[in-house]
């Protein structure tokens, strides 16, 4: 049933949002919505047992340096206290923009359902690699979603593995080397690429390698699996493309993900990198009526480049539910307008942050590209716990206006890398990140924030 109620000058059809997929996307849109709307009908298919979950902390669940309760964050009964319909353990199986519906296969609907307005959470689906993806064995793991995570973590309860695998050197494999190994088990990495964390720049790669040897994790760089010997329902031996052979007890795979939208294959929607959603800046989908869709499906704008990039992070995912939901509750202020890929990872104490373009890819953009290499103190060098933090900056030496930059130390690299995230954003040049006012005291932080010693190093000489 429709009714109407007004929203400032605009008159709102109340009516029945479907949103398909329970993750990051999902909830934060149900939950928006429902804060802003309290009679629209908001119904989630989730076609796992778990809604309103979160990835990000999965490494560290599984090595129980957090508790199951950073992972799963509401049970199915606390999101219906709210006033969502969800449906757990239903999946959406075809979608039909025209007639505006979805049809749904599970144990309470099983068929096609309306939607006034439909919004897509679906995430994405890990890509796949030859051999391992081909056979089934019970000790090869991928972790894109909770029940994995917890699947995994059951499966070390039980098995007590000690020989681990971990494919893929991307920052969900780092994060698993570490936590796998704090559990006491020894690790061998494999890559396919010549090295790890491709876009750090080498200087501060160096320091990953040197942590991964010091904590005597074996890696192989150039390198995939090329055959695996099966006991039972267990793979037991890999061998390598490096002609190495390793004994095995659990095989992590992390060789990254792509959108989930082969669904939308056979609609009018556009795609962009890897078949992701073009949408607009309101998450509208391009070429669909009334459907809008964010997170790990969407390919977004670089704030630099002006170009179509992908970007599965956690963080864009819940912006692009806060606009979804102000804009079906008739709310047109906020706009997502992109992002810059700015993250953060770590391994055995080191963190790494990145933010903007590398080197190679701002030269590619026409930039006149120079780098500059800086330290970022947590506190004065010479007082206290104070700790110091490698950072590479990226800049156009015409102007000092920064492009990206990379970060590698113990503490606080978040909060640099988004100060520097801050001044690629807002597009500022090394005359307004010196205007900047900066705070110091010797507790704290040094005279010398990066802003300024880049602003500094920047105008010395010239
Ligand atoms: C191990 C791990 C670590 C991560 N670490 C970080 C990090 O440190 N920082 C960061 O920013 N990001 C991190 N991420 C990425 C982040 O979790 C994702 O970018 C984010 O969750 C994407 O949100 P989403 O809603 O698009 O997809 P998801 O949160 O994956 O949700 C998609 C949901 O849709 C459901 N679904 C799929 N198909 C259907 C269907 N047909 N019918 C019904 N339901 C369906 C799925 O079951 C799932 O619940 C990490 C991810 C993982 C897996």
């Amino acid at each position: 049933m429709t009714a109407t109620r007004k929203i400032g000058e605009e008159v709102m059809k109340m009516g029945t949002t479907v949103i398909i997929g329970g993750g990051t996307m999902g909830m934060r849109t149900a939950v928006t919505l429902r804060s802003l709307l309290k009679d629209e009908r908001i119904v989630i298919i989730e076609k796992t047992p778990i809604a309103s979950w979160a990835g990000c902390p999965i490494p560290y669940y599984i090595s129980g340096r957090l508790p199951e309760s950073s992972v799963i964050l509401d049970s199915p009964d606390d999101i219906r206290k709210r006033g969502i319909e969800l449906y757990e353990n239903h999946e959406v199986v075809d979608i039909d923009p025209d007639g505006m519906r979805v049809k749904v296969k599970g144990g309470k609907i099983d068929g096609w359902m309306d939607y006034d307005n439909l919004v897509l959470g679906l995430g994405a689906i890990p890509r796949r690699i030859p051999i391992l993806d081909e056979i089934e064995a019970e000790n090869i793991f991928h972790i894109t979603h909770a029940p994995h995570g917890l699947k995994l973590r059951k499966f070390i309860d039980e098995e007590k593995p000690n020989k681990v695998l971990i494919v893929g050197g991307g920052y969900v494999g780092l994060e698993m080397v570490e936590n796998l190994s704090e559990l006491g088990m020894k690790i061998s990495l494999v890559e396919k690429m010549e090295d790890i964390l491709p876009r750090l720049p080498k200087r501060l790669r160096k320091k990953v390698y040197d942590k991964l040897k010091e904590r005597e994790v074996e890696y192989h760089l150039s390198t995939v699996v090329e055959d695996v010997e099966i006991v039972g329902r267990l793979v037991k031996r890999v061998k390598l493309s490096n002609s190495r052979t390793l004994d095995v007890d659990l095989i992590v795979v992390s060789v990254g993900v792509l959108p989930n939208t082969k669904m939308l294959k056979n609609t009018k929607a556009e795609f962009g990198p890897l078949d992701s959603l073009k949408t607009n800046e309101y998450m509208e989908v391009m070429g669909l009526e009334k459907v809008y869709a964010g997170g790990d499906m969407v390919c977004v704008k670089n704030l630099i480049t002006g170009k179509e990039a992908y970007y599965p992070l956690g963080d864009v995912a819940n912006k692009h539910g806060i606009v979804t939901a102000r804009r079906i509750a008739g709310k047109s202020d906020l706009v997502f307008k992109g992002a810059i890929g700015t993250s953060l990872t770590g391994i055995f104490g080191l963190q790494i942050g990145f933010t903007g373009l590398t080197k190679e890819e701002a030269e590619k953009e026409g930039f006149s590209v120079e780098t500059m290499n800086l330290k970022a103190f947590t506190g004065h060098p010479k007082m206290g716990e104070t700790t110091s933090s490698d950072l590479e900056v990226i800049y156009d030496f015409r102007d000092g206006r920064i492009l990206g930059a990379f970060m590698v130390g113990e503490k606080c690299v978040a909060q640099f890398i988004d100060l520097i995230s801050t001044f690629i954003t807002m597009r500022m040049k090394a005359q307004e990140i010196f205007d900047v006012d900066y705070a110091y005291a010797p507790i704290g932080s040094t005279v010398w924030n990066p802003g300024l010693l880049f602003a500094r190093k920047f105008y010395s000489g010239k």
